[in-house]
């Protein structure tokens, strides 16, 4: 089933979702050649059981840590890990906090010092196809129309959209109905309702849509191993509009703040 949220409730997702949006900026700060992804991983997770919070992802379905961490051409769930990042690097954070019964989930993609044009435009593309998609979260409009706004602008690019992987409802569970795929047909799927609460999360991938998942059971690659950038909000229906809950204004200060490439 679908949930609906109330007023009440939404104010909590949000709070959740500001707080993985606080999550990221603190990574934004820390992303920079030499630095390890498992070491970020530590920070995000003391930051958020500072908070009074939970990691959403460490323990789910056994996966070990708090942050997803998907460089280059892992497209999502990587391990954070000992090997430093490299100039030229992309690296995807994926990070979700659960904060007085709700989850937050979003996720950024970051470079790593500089990168070339054509992965800088992949980053671009993809983030603008979140905001497009985000644009669609209106009420009477239906999951397909948010999904087919996503893929349109991808694939307009000659890029490659995940289907293995979609977004979601996002409540008490961290995973909720329905899916949100990231291709689809304007007015298929379920009708959105004010009180939905989606996560959004466009997986794209320079080349081929196609992915394989490695041995450790949760990395997922593309299958030419060429880049993929990954960027999610939660938003959620309020008046009939797009209320987006979490924000990448934390991220981008940080950015702006050490003078690095903002997407
Ligand atoms: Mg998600
Ligand atoms: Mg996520």
């Amino acid at each position: 089933m679908i949930h609906i949220r109330n007023a009440e409730e939404i104010e909590l997702l949000r709070k959740s979702a500001q707080l993985v949006s606080k999550t990221l900026g603190l990574i934004a700060e820390k992303v920079e050649p030499g630095v390890t992804t498992l070491e970020l991983d530590r920070l995000a997770e003391t930051f958020i059981r500072d908070h009074g919070a939970k990691p959403s992802f460490k323990g789910y379905n056994g996966f070990p840590y708090t942050l997803c961490m998907s460089r280059n051409e892992e497209v999502v769930h990587g391990f954070p890990s000992r090997v430093p990042l490299k100039e030229g690097d992309i690296i995807s954070v994926d990070c979700g906090a659960l904060w007085n019964g709700y989850h937050g989930d979003h996720a950024y993609t970051f470079v790593v010092g500089h990168v070339p044009l054509p992965v800088l435009k992949l980053l671009q593309v993809t983030k603008a196809s979140l905001d497009l998609g985000i644009a669609q979260a209106r009420a009477g409009n239906t999951i397909g129309d948010i999904s087919h706004s996503i893929q349109q602008h991808a694939e307009a690019h000659g890029y490659g959209v995940v289907r293995e992987l979609v977004g979601h409802g996002v409540g008490r569970e961290l995973h909720e109905e329905p899916q949100v795929p990231n291709y689809g047909r304007p007015g298929k799927g379920p009708r959105l309702k004010n009180g939905m609460v989606l996560a959004i999360e466009p997986m794209i991938n320079m080349g081929t849509k196609n992915v394989i998942q490695l041995d450790d059971g949760w990395t997922i690659i593309t299958a030419d191993k060429m880049p993929s950038a990954h960027f999610e909000h939660d938003v959620a229906i309020v008046n009939g509009r797009p209320d987006q809950l979490s924000t990448f204004d934390f991220v981008e200060e940080a950015l702006r703040k050490k003078g690095a490439v903002v997407i």
